[in-house]
């Protein structure tokens, strides 16, 4: 009897990325053969031509940063390429191969094809960088069931259990590039979302940069390009044991200095500044005030930092509830979002609405004294209104004898569209309906917004009834099917290390990474020990393998466990 497919809930992060399931009743995430469920969302690629997926390609970025590439969700939508093995790779083909690692988890742990997933976005992605989601998850070999907004996501996961209780909550969500603040009520089952609001580029890395340069800056220090990655390295520690301990202490070239919670929120008190407004717009678009909150739910890895803590004291005079684990929250809210999508029975009374998070709407002409001034943003739909939802506005010619328009389609809230994002465009023709004619054509042009943030536009020439485009014609950044198909026939032979290698190899580029970060006798019982592992593999005999790859492990794992 074949196996049914099945459908997983995805984490697509910036920093990491997650799959979960849901099982009896609640959702749960899904660990590599490792037992580790953080997947880092990196590629990269071996000596030896092999991809790199996940922890091991991120310590091989460590030692080799021109090897490969992470964070690239940043640059999802974009035209950005990279550089590395003698060939281009755009942000859609490396969140491919990351999406790709995520349906073989799934499968190694759940032993069933996996075909389809719900997988989370920022809810500020535009547009493009939704479609870019769908393109790469394509590549990857999955169905998008269904794009789900990250807070929505982790809202999901704190209220899937229906209490019957009004509550009203705010996720405040800091990952590692990006920040999104959420408001929603959740009463009997129905999870509503109020509004949402956020800062496309704002998040733990920034923190992290801005503490090595402020440090940099200060010591006047002058590091070498690949000093400057170790650096950055270690102040990422610096930054976590921060979040715990009040000082630390760091080696800068020759020099061993101490660093102090103080420094760090001198450093980043820029960035804090940035968090406030962002939250006060997202109460505002809700038309609620901090008193009306019930509680605030911390997602994302940087939530962890005590300035966050003290920022949501200060604004909203509460402390954030921190019963669930901020690296997993979205994934187990992907995970609700699947079972809702296959009608599961424990979640048989939840419903839950969303919102368009950005306003969308038409660049038009105005007639000012006679005269034509461009580039003013009409809006169609609203941010912060409920979703799906369809609406139309009528917009006139400038002239009569005028017969063609080209319609151009925007996202954003600034009454001009240069500081807007454009994401389309539709030609239509055929508005001159008769010679001599005084009145100007018409058209109606309708938004229809879905579920997955992904919107349609149709214009209809009002005098012949005549519908002129359904879709949009052109969408910058977007791939064709056939460009599709390309990318899949491109990632299809790369050589993605065999199953049962890829603990295997993420050993040897953690044990590779420290390495570098040892010396004396200690480098050198290191050295024999890969020895001795690369020995066992070239052996291809398991019980060999295994006992190496222990006494290896044993070795390597207290440099790392702060970063576990
Ligand atoms: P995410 O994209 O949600 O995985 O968030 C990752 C970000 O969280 C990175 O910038 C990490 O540096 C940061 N992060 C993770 N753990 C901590 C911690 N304990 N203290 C401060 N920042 C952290």
């Amino acid at each position: 009897m074949a196996k049914v497919p099945r459908m997983v809930g995805i984490d697509l992060g910036t920093t990491n990325s997650l799959v979960a399931h849901f099982a009896d009743g609640k959702p749960v995430v899904l660990a590599t053969e490792s037992g580790e469920t953080l997947t880092p969302s990196a590629v990269a690629l071996a000596e030896d031509g092999t991809v790199l997926v996940g922890r091991a390609a991120r310590d091989r970025l460590v030692t080799a940063p021109d090897s490969g590439r992470a964070f690239f969700k940043r640059d999802m939508g974009t035209p950005a390429t990279y550089k590395f093995g003698g060939r281009k790779w755009t942000p859609v083909e490396c969140s491919a191969l990351v999406l790709r690692e995520m349906k073989r988890i799934a499968e190694l742990r759940l032993g069933q094809p996996v075909e389809s997933a719900v997988i989370t976005v920022p809810a500020y992605f535009l547009d493009q960088q939704r479609q870019a989601t769908v393109e790469a998850a394509q590549i990857a070999g999955l169905k998008v069931e269904r794009l789900l907004n990250e807070p929505t996501a982790a809202a999901l996961a704190y209220g899937y259990r229906n209490d019957g209780e009004l509550n009203t909550l705010l996720v405040f969500d800091l990952g590692g590039g990006t920040f999104d603040v959420t408001l929603l009520e959740s009463f009997d089952g129905i999870i509503e979302v109020k509004a949402s609001a956020g800062e496309s580029r704002l998040g733990g890395e920034d923190y992290t940069e801005a503490l090595m340069e402020a440090l940099i800056r200060k010591h006047e220090w002058r590091p070498e390009p690949a000093q400057r990655i170790r650096f950055r390295e270690q102040i990422e520690k610096v930054k976590r044991a921060l979040t715990t301990e009040m000082s630390t202490r760091i080696t800068m070239g020759d020099q061993d200095i101490e660093v102090t919670r103080k420094d760090f929120g001198e450093a980043t008190h820029e960035l804090t500044m940035r968090l406030r407004p962002v939250v006060r717009r997202c109460l505002r678009d809700a038309q609620l005030t901090a008193k009306q909150l019930d509680g605030v739910l911390l997602v994302g890895g940087a939530s962890r930092m005590p300035v966050i803590g003290a920022v949501l004291l200060d604004e909203l005079d509460m402390e954030p509830n921190r019963s669930l684990d901020p690296d997993r929250v979205v994934a187990l809210g992907a995970a609700v979002q699947q079972a809702l999508c296959v009608r599961n029975e424990a979640v048989r009374e939840l419903v839950l609405t969303d919102v368009c998070p950005h306003s969308l709407g038409v660049e038009v002409s105005k007639i000012v004294s006679n005269q034509v001034h461009d580039g003013y943003f009409s809006p169609i739909i609203d941010r912060n209104t409920t979703v799906p939802l369809s609406r139309s506005e009528t917009y006139n010619t400038l002239h009569p004898e005028q017969d063609f328009i080209v319609l151009k389609i925007y996202q954003g809230e600034s009454r001009m569209v240069r500081e807007n994002q454009k994401i389309g465009e539709v030609k239509v023709g055929g508005l001159r309906h008769r010679p001599g004619q005084t009145r100007p054509g018409q058209v109606d042009v309708r938004f229809s917004y879905d579920m997955n943030g992904i919107l349609e536009v149709e214009v209809t020439i009002l005098h012949s009834e005549t519908k002129v485009a359904e879709v949009f014609e052109q969408r910058p950044g977007t791939m064709t099917k056939a460009e599709i198909a390309e990318a899949i026939a491109r990632l299809r032979p790369l050589k993605v290390h065999p199953r049962d290698s890829a603990p295997n190899r993420a050993l040897l580029e953690r044990a590779g990474r420290l390495w570098s970060d040892l010396k004396g006798v200690d480098r050198e019982v290191l050295t024999m020990l890969i020895d001795k592992f690369e020995r066992a593999l070239a052996s291809q005999l398991p019980e060999h393998i295994s006992s190496a790859s222990a006494e290896l492990t044993d070795f390597v794992r207290p440099y790392f466990q702060q970063e576990e």
